[in-house]
């Protein structure tokens, strides 16, 4: 059915077209936490230039509004994985860029803007893993050196007595790191900031190309009835980006998340992870919120549809019903998904692409952390 109410949809007047068409300093693709945050910044390093920030949508659509609001730069498990896969030095650089990220981001929208709680964090394992905890068990020393070498932040991971009745195999790893915060209150300020710092934002414009027009830049929508100039475009669109930017290594991954309803009495309080950080939990007041879990479907969830499938929710269901809360009744109350982009490397792309066209993509599910740093980035290099 056509949608008569979008902007991109309809012809336009005169007056409608004069303004729509004006030059922009920077176009930016994408009003997640990565778009907002670069015009942010750019605003604050170019104070009288023009920047517009182009969603598809009329609120948000990929993983700013739709994560965890895990304020972690990664648990002990998944940060030994990783150094399977990459060199110490670029683990480091990953998590001193998280907390550099997190940093930036209560520091611009403030804790009690963000719902920002430093409850620490856990990791948890079953019965399965006992190997992954004996290698997290001996590696401690070792990580928490890395960690302070890329944080300043001494004695990071820990053993916990705390188990909050959950099965775990053995005792819990602490992070007395980490916090939790609430993403939609999180975007809702960053648009308020935007909005002050004089940032115009459209939404429902699809973009489906640019190209170059003498020193312009012409960006056009999916029907071509609406198009925009600027002389410098950032594309932020994340697991999207592809249809922007074709030959970047950029892979869509869903996750599925369940919200409870209020628990009565429930003892879990903090950020929880599992299984490498496949799967992450947390108490969002006295509810439960868990999600995660993509490892054991990966064809099925290697897709930037957003939906919900049977195997992953009878996973988290089973985990809860069987480690986490085996002993606590409990009733959900919604179920949502979100898109990732992962790739090759957990490394983001922050890169000019081609001549005056840059993107800040690829933020591998950790992009609350992220986020602030790669905006500033881009601002930075453009
Ligand atoms: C379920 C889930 C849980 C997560 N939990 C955490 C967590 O606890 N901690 C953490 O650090 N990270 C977490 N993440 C990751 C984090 O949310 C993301 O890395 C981050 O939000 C990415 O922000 P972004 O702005 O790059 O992308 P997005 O938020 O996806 O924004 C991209 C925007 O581009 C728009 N767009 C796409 N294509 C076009 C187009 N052609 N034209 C116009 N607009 C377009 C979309 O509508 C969207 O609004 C989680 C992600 C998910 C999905």
């Amino acid at each position: 059915m056509q949608d008569n109410f979008s902007l991109q949809n309809r012809n336009f007047s005169y007056w409608e077209s004069d303004v729509l068409a004006r030059k922009r300093d920077f176009i930016i693709i994408g009003a997640g936490l990565v778009g907002l945050s670069a015009a942010i910044s750019i605003r604050q390093k170019y104070p009288l230039s023009s920047i517009l920030v182009l969603d598809r949508s009329s609120i948000p659509l990929g993983a700013s509004t739709r994560n965890a609001g895990f304020a972690c730069f990664g648990s002990i498990s998944e940060i030994i994985d990783d150094l399977k896969h990459m060199s110490s030095s670029e683990v480091e650089n990953l998590i001193s860029k998280r907390y550099a990220g997190l940093e930036i981001l209560r520091k611009r929208v403030g804790d009690e803007n963000l719902a920002f709680h430093k409850l620490g964090g856990y990791e948890i394992f079953s019965d399965a893993q006992s190997e992954v905890y004996n290698e997290c068990y001996d590696r401690l020393d070792e990580i928490n050196k890395l960690v302070y070498n890329a944080t300043g932040l001494s004695n990071c991971f820990a053993l916990s007595s705390k188990s909050f009745g959950i099965k775990s195999y053995e005792k819990l790893v602490f992070n007395q790191y980490e916090g939790q915060l609430h993403p939609g209150q999180m975007m809702d300020q960053l648009l308020y900031i935007s909005r002050q710092s004089n940032i115009e934002i459209k939404y429902g414009v699809e973009v489906d190309s640019y190209n170059t027009d003498e020193n312009d830049l012409v960006v056009s929508t999916v029907n071509h009835k609406l198009s925009f100039t600027c002389s410098k475009l950032l594309i932020t669109t994340n697991a999207f980006a592809k249809s922007l930017v074709d030959d970047v290594d950029v892979v869509p991954g869903r996750n599925q998340v369940m919200i409870t309803k209020p628990i009565k009495n429930l003892s879990i309080k903090g950020t929880f992870h599992y299984d490498k950080g496949y799967v992450y939990f947390r108490n969002v007041g006295s509810r439960l919120l868990i999600g995660g879990g993509r490892n054991i479907a990966l064809e099925e969830e290697t897709t930037s549809d957003f939906g919900l499938t049977d195997s992953i929710k009878d996973y988290l269901r089973k985990l809860l019903n069987e480690i986490i809360l085996p002993d606590t009744p409990y009733a959900e109350d919604s179920w949502w998904s979100g898109i990732i982009a992962t790739g090759s490397s957990k490394k983001p792309i922050v890169m000019e692409y081609t001549k005056n066209v840059f993107v800040g993509i690829r933020l591998s599910g950790m992009g609350v952390a992220l986020g602030s740093l790669i905006g500033q980035e881009l601002a930075d290099m453009v």
